[in-house]
């Protein structure tokens, strides 16, 4: 375990001490609960049993390169040596300043500013909380609602709390934001209107214009959206969806934050999904995860010149943009994306998911002629199975989401993680996995899928 404690008194000390993100109160202080695990390797994670397992879910979408790669562990290490800590407020450090140029190189259009924080929820944050200052600096000080969609997930703010739309992640939580308003998912499965694929489009489109003129184009700051709502299940939206949005957008000057979080450095098989694959230039793109693979905590937003430009410069009209990290731009982070954007680089590993990802996502469909599943979607390296016990039905019901648990039981049993989400089994693995491990992985989600049938 690397400390001084055994097993044991690690997992009675996490029973009796640690509160997890989220928490079942009634468990707390008893000894049932979670996996403790103790080392991990590539695409493999262990437990403290010792079960060795394909982690389905690359941690929480964000071990891109794998586990336990050695370059990053080094620059971690150096850079804490070199220097672990300067205020970003006062002074610079080289690790925030090259990494911003490298994002700024590969971010579509002239997405050239970045502005650094902790993790995926203080960049959404950040990012809208940068739409409030631009709209005030610019004299239109109504100009803040941000447009939603349900089962959209940014993150555990208060603010990006209050634009995620999953209802579960709500019951409870009510100081409710007035300036936060949802649309549709564009989720053809579940959604009332999402037969026909082209027809759905138009339904989400006049949705969307119809919210814009109601509320008054001149109340409307942003725009957010994931490019594949993740979280809400892998939601893949039609064909041409965040073009026309964003279209909209730029018709009401209206700000197009691209939530890519998730999406971005590598899982699409490119650095963001924006550009090529949704074929959009946002105003802004928000990441984190895989900035690092996760092997130290890093999020930010990178800007275009034109939005900023607008308020900097000769523009600039008084107060400063304060949105005070104490973390911004970490050296330590940094250092550490640096070396996670070389491994990704020197590995081919854009070019290698752009390979890989046709072959999972051919096997992952052969999984909906199971008739327990309902459906099947993803793009990239993410992939969601949906069970439906009946087909039916509108939304998933209690019993389906007892049948994904028992699922990602009977996988964890037979050496994989999947991340079950309500009714959905999720894999979102790391980038390097090879077409024989797509195999095992797939193998392994049917035998359990086919026994719980
Ligand atoms: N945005 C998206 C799309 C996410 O999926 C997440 C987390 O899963 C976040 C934001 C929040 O990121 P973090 O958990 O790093 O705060």
């Amino acid at each position: 375990t690397g400390s001084q404690w055994n097993v044991a008194e690690l997992e009675d000390a996490a029973h009796r001490h640690l509160i997890s993100p989220a928490e079942e109160l009634a468990k707390l202080g008893t000894s049932g609960g979670r996996t403790l695990f103790t080392s991990a390797d590539g695409i493999y994670i262990t437990d403290s049993r010792g079960r060795r397992m394909i982690d389905g879910p690359a941690g929480m979408w964000c071990t891109q390169v794998g586990y336990n790669c050695k370059p990053i562990a080094d620059a971690i290490a150096a850079q804490a040596l070199r220097i672990c800590y300067n205020s970003p407020w006062y002074s610079l450090n080289g690790p925030s300043a090259g990494l911003a140029r490298r994002i700024a190189e590969f971010a579509p259009g002239d997405l050239n500013h970045v502005f650094f924080t902790t993790g995926g929820s203080s960049a959404v944050d950040s990012a809208l909380r940068f739409m409030q200052f631009f709209n005030n600096v610019l004299g239109r000080p109504s100009k803040k609602t941000i447009i939603c969609r349900i089962d959209g997930y940014h993150g555990s703010t208060h603010l990006t709390a209050a634009c995620s739309g999953r209802a579960g992640n709500r019951p409870n939580f009510d100081l409710e934001m007035d300036n936060v308003t949802f649309i549709s998912a564009p989720n053809r499965y579940r959604h009332p209107q999402g037969g026909d694929e082209a027809a759905f489009l138009e339904f989400l489109v006049a949705e969307f214009e119809e919210r814009i003129e109601s509320l008054g184009p001149q109340n409307i700051g942003a725009f957010l959206a994931e490019p594949v709502l993740a979280s809400g299940g892998v939601i893949v939206p039609p064909k041409g969806y965040h073009r026309r949005f964003l279209e909209i957008c730029r018709k009401h000057d209206i700000l197009y934050i691209s939530d890519e979080v998730v999406t971005g450095f590598g899982r699409c098989g490119e650095w963001f999904a924006s550009e090529p694959a949704f074929d959009i230039v946002p105003d802004i793109i928000t990441f984190a995860k895989g900035v690092t693979s996760g092997y130290v905590p890093l999020g930010g937003f990178v800007i275009s010149d034109a939005v900023l430009g607008r308020i900097s410069g000769e523009n600039a009209k008084g107060s400063a943009y304060t949105n005070g990290y104490t973390y911004s731009g970490h050296p330590v982070s940094c250092a550490a994306a640096l070396a996670n954007i070389e491994v990704i680089e020197q590995g081919g590993l854009l070019a290698h998911v752009r390979e890989v990802a046709p072959y999972f996502q051919e096997q992952l469909r052969k999984l909906g002629e199971i008739p327990l599943v309902g459906d099947v979607r993803g793009i990239g390296l993410l992939g969601c199975v949906e069970c439906a016990t009946d087909p039916h039905s509108q939304a998933a019901t209690d019993f389906d989401k007892a049948v994904a648990a028992r699922i990602d039981r009977l996988c964890y049993e037979n050496g994989l993680i999947v991340r079950p989400i309500g009714s959905m089994c999720v894999l979102s693995p790391a980038l390097i996995i090879k077409k024989e491990e797509i195999d095992t992985m797939i193998s392994i989600l049917r035998e359990s899928i086919e026994k719980v049938q």
